[in-house]
């Protein structure tokens, strides 16, 4: 495989893995710039190289899959995603594209909500079903969330005999910020941003939570409808809101492409003063017969396109640098500067990454510096404006935590403390051990963690299945029944699925899921512990980077003695994954289309209790592809690639 094939490759599972985590998990781990600079680079790559284009690739494909513990629901009007822009010129190359294909029109220009596509739809004008968009033809029910939402109307100011329209669900600030402190006075994972909330908020199963979130929504389009002749996207704005909808908020007609971008610009002025998340705005073609005769690719309309504003950026005095020991002993740089307004929040502090950044920068104390927003993660300093010190910031030589001597290996550009004792380090790791999604040691918070560890009482993560009650019932503010609430947790945290286990381990680049993705595919922690680069490449979702890590991470003494303490404390270091027999051992069934005597989720479950696997789109490796009634395009890919396609029939007959 030559360097560009390899890089496109790694994109590609890169852009497939930060979507999963984005869409599926509503928990991303990278900004949306960095996601959307790594979706141009394969998008150019493809465009240079043709011969190593896909139609699977993720250029191609509406992100997002339909949960299986929803039911599915088949958008009978795809949901599409928009083609982006960064630049002017690409607003002006967008205009020009439109032109040569449909000649002079009119544009509509309106805020980009950064929320969830949701479609909406209405029998006799009472409203009937919602779902999600997920990957563009078939999405969740979500019905029963939608319905908790004060602005979904549940019956329409006219009782058309049916309509189906798009929105997009957002959390408003002031909900995020609530929301938010309450996550974190109970103890919980806080959402990352007002976009992930909303999608978090709405794709659960607990409809009373939902109500608690504070959700909105704004309506956009009509996908479908009878009963009512439109012409135009203005006209159907002014049509939806007559209706009862609540629709984008504020829009513009304007006749130029020139106009056009200054309506982007203005509508980036207002960004910050919002009350809700913008993530750019969108130009539309107005008028529906245009529309038609532009038409759409396999991911989007021609006849729209989004401008992403570049993140945002303040100028600000840099007041002191905090340097923090990670989980793995990496010395991290934090600016704290004079608060400044960004991007609609606060911010005090910024990364800066490490000692080459700010060599690199040349930043030090006092100095006036340019910092960034890109999407709502974290901030960063850009550079600096005005020095008022000497020379670039340089690491203490010796670790601030344990007071040991700092290393810097060859090649690395992070600086760490080696001290395997070193408290900040072994802190962070217990904590992150003890947590919910990991071990979830309930009892062993982070403050009872931080006392155990400074009493000695745990001076490694083993020791956590080494704790005595009679000892922690001694310490100061402990009495039996607590002790014995820990005993008891520690105890049940033994039974723990291997997934869980893995990413308690906290191995570098290795979340959740991805840890449940070694569990099931190689069953016992001996497999993974021996499994090579290759072998764990093998996992549809898995890069060189996360495979390497996993591999480095087993390969040191002190991960290998801390699994065989672990296994001989007792603790479970198996799959859970129930196998009822091995029939679909390596095959991988697609489902799609509604099946008659199963939920997807059941059928799903199925396949997995005989050993096999269940993917969301169909490949070449694809084995099965079971269809129930109104499949749709996973069985058109089905029969183009020579794939074997089950009916619900056939599939049962397979079970029995
Ligand atoms: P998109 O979000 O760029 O645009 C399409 C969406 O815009 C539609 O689904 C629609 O619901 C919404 N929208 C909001 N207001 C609208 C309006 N007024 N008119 C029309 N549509 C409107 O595209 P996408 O495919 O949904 O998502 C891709 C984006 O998601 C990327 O650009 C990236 O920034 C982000 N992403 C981030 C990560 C990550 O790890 N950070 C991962 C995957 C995707």
């Amino acid at each position: 495989m030559n360097e560009t094939e390899k890089r496109i490759n790694d994109l590609r599972a890169q852009l497939r893995y930060h979507s999963d985590r984005y869409y599926n998990d509503d928990a991303p781990e990278i900004e949306d710039y960095q996601y959307d600079m790594m979706m141009r680079e394969l998008k150019a790559l493809e465009e240079k190289y043709p011969e190593y284009d896909s139609v699977d690739s993720p250029t191609k494909r509406v992100g997002g899959k339909a949960d299986n513990s929803f039911e599915s629901v088949v958008h009978s009007v795809r949901m599409e995603s928009l083609q982006d822009a960064f630049s002017k010129e690409e607003i002006f190359d967008f205009d020009k594209r439109v032109k040569d294909g449909a000649g002079a029109v009119s544009y509509v220009v309106e805020p980009k909500i950064d929320g969830l596509s949701v479609s909406l739809e209405y029998v006799n004008g009472e409203f009937f079903r919602g779902s999600t968009r997920g990957d563009g033809d078939t999405g969740e029910d979500v019905s029963g969330n939608l319905r908790v939402i004060r602005n979904v109307p549940l019956k329409l100011n006219k009782p058309l005999p049916y309509i189906e329209v798009r929105g997009e669900v957002y959390m408003p600030k002031k909900s995020f910020d609530k929301v938010v402190d309450r996550q974190l006075l109970n103890d919980e994972k806080p959402f990352k941003n007002p976009r992930n909330a909303a999608a978090g908020s709405l794709r659960q199963k607990d409809s009373k939570v939902t109500a608690t979130r504070g959700l909105d929504i704004f309506v956009f389009n009509i996908q479908q409808v009878e009963g009512a002749e439109l012409s135009s996207h203005k006209q159907s704005l002014d049509f939806l809101r007559e209706l009862g909808f609540n629709t984008i908020p504020f829009y513009e007609r304007v006749n130029s492409i020139e106009d056009a971008f200054k309506e982007v610009e203005k509508i980036g002025e207002m960004r910050g003063d919002l009350e809700f998340d913008i993530d750019g705005a969108v130009i539309k073609v107005d008028d529906f017969s245009t529309r038609d005769i532009l038409g759409s690719t396999s991911k989007f309309p021609k006849w729209a396109v989004a401008f992403k504003y570049p993140p945002e950026e303040k100028q600000t005095k840099l007041i002191d640098i905090e340097i923090t020991v990670g989980r793995t002993g990496v010395l991290t740089p934090t600016a704290v500067l004079e608060s400044v307004h960004l991007a609609g929040t606060t911010v005090s502090r910024a990364t800066l990454h490490n000692q080459d950044f700010i060599n690199e920068k040349g930043v030090n104390i006092g100095d006036i510096v340019t910092v960034r927003k890109a999407g709502d993660i974290i901030p960063e300093v850009l550079c600096v404006n005005e020095k008022n010190s000497q020379g670039a910031f340089v690491y203490p030589e010796i670790c601030p935590s344990c007071g040991e001597k700092v290393v810097r290996e060859e090649g690395e550009a992070a600086i760490r403390c080696i001290n395997p004792e070193c408290p900040a380090q072994l802190l962070r790791n217990l904590i992150h051990f003890c947590s919910r999604d990991a071990m979830d040691i309930e009892g062993l918070g982070p403050s009872i963690i931080e006392t155990f560890v400074n009493e000695g009482i745990i001076k490694k993560t083993s020791d956590i299945y080494r704790l005595d009650k009679e000892e922690i019932a001694k310490l100061e503010g402990f009495k039996e029944t607590s002790a014995n609430n820990i005993i008891n947790s520690v105890e049940k945290s033994k039974e723990n699925d291997l997934g869980k286990l893995i990413f308690a381990l906290g191995i570098r680049h290795i979340g959740e899921k991805a840890a449940k993705l070694l569990s099931d595919e190689f069953k016992n922690i001996e497999a993974v512990m021996s499994a090579s680069v290759e072998d764990i490449l093998n996992i549809e979702g898995y890069g060189k980077i996360m495979a390497e890590s996993v591999v480095d991470f087993f390969s040191s003494e002190s991960a290998k003695e801390l699994i065989n303490e672990l296994t001989l404390a007792g603790v479970n270091t198996k799959s859970k994954t129930v196998i009822k027999d091995n029939r679909f051992e390596g095959k991988t069934f697609v489902l799609t289309g509604t099946l008659e005597s199963f939920k997807r989720s059941e059928a799903s479950k199925i396949i997995e209790g005989y050993g096999g696997k269940t993917s969301s789109s169909v490949s070449k490796k694809t084995d099965y592809v079971l269809a129930g009634a109104e499949a749709g395009s996973k069985l058109d890919k089905a029969n183009a690639l020579g794939v074997a396609v089950i009916s619900e029939d056939e599939f049962k007959e397979m079970i029995k």
